[in-house]
């Protein structure tokens, strides 16, 4: 699909994820083009979005850049192919998640100890914590790794030669997530900081933080005065109403945040019993019957609302024989 002339859309299949597809950006440069994020490093990924370029009269050699929003797999899985088949293409990520690479993708056993000591700490049943371990572990299976050629901060243009655009630096759903803002057009690419219907999730990790849906709200604090026409979202359809979802999200956020202090209210509590009490929008209703993977993202998303709430001096932690309570403060 053709956004305006010579920024382009290619949605590339993920039959394995929920979300179905990854929006796959092309934007023409003087020299080259330059693509916003990748898909799985699947053989079904590839092959559609190798059909994509074809259609468009590309192919891998033409890219010259491949920025990357973040470095969970559905965007960067495929950066390390598509870098091996264009030897001339440079992939460009923020600082952080460039520094996340080794320890998600190539060293992440230790990774996985600290996640686990960390929900145990936070009240998931030891049953649980083998299982929510090696839950997020298919996604290695979904990445071919090649580090960041250049990295960026936040602020920096990229000129492609026929459009600018403007990097900036979103921390939320991922540490070092970037959103690309092109203001001919007044196009936002927003990776996975703004999508149209599905909630971002804004994890409790290990590896970042305290605070990270903080950051994340004050991310969207940071684009909402942007002038935006129209919001090119790595997945799901691109969307006009830029404000109008951002206070959405918020109010989610703030119902939310509501729910866990009454049920803090009646007692102190840990996440992983909060979390069983949250309505989660899964395709399971009940919390028993969630998949792995989606319950760790949701006892983790808990977390971070009770740190956000923490760090606002609303409730306080407890620790009791190394277990972690929150509690309503007086
Ligand atoms: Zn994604």
């Amino acid at each position: 699909m053709e956004i305006v002339p010579g920024i382009h859309q290619l949605k590339v299949a993920m039959s394995n994820s929920p979300l179905a597809y990854l929006n796959c950006y092309l934007i023409k440069g003087r020299e080259g083009w330059t693509m916003i994020d990748t898909g799985f490093s699947t053989p079904e990924s590839f092959e559609s979005l190798k059909a994509g370029l074809e259609g468009m009269g590309i192919s891998f050699t033409d890219i010259g850049a491949i920025l990357v929003t973040h470095i969970h797999p559905d965007h960067y899985g495929l950066a390390g192919k598509i870098r091996q088949l264009s030897p001339e293409s440079r992939l460009i990520m923020h600082k952080w998640e460039g520094v996340l690479i080794e320890s998600r993708y190539l060293k992440f056993v230790d990774l996985q100890k600290k996640i686990a000591a960390m929900l145990e700490k936070h009240g998931v049943p030891p049953i649980d914590v083998s299982e929510f371990k090696i839950a997020s572990m298919p996604a290695l299976e979904f990445v071919k790794i090649n580090f960041p050629d250049y990295h960026l901060y936040g602020g920096e243009n990229i000129s492609t030669g026929k459009f600018n655009l403007e990097a900036i630096w979103t921390p939320g759903h991922s540490i070092g997530h970037l959103c690309f803002y092109e203001p001919k057009n007044q196009l936002l690419f927003s990776g996975d900081h703004l999508l149209p219907v599905t909630i971002p999730n804004v994890s409790y990790h290990v590896e970042t933080g305290d605070n990270p849906l903080g950051d994340y709200l004050y991310s969207l604090e940071k684009i909402r005065n942007l002038s935006v026409s129209r919001v090119l979202p790595g997945h799901e359809d691109c969307f006009t109403d830029f404000k109008g979802r951002i206070d959405e999200i918020i109010r989610h956020h703030e119902n939310r945040a509501k729910e866990i202090l009454l049920i803090l209210q009646k007692n102190p509590c840990n996440a992983f019993d909060i979390s069983g009490e949250l309505f989660w929008n899964s395709a399971n209703a009940h919390w028993e019957s969630i998949p792995v993977l989606e319950k760790r993202l949701a006892v983790m998303e808990t977390i971070a609302h009770l740190e956000k709430m923490r760090w606002e001096n609303i409730v306080q932690r407890l620790v009791k024989d190394d277990f972690v309570f929150y509690q309503v403060k007086n």
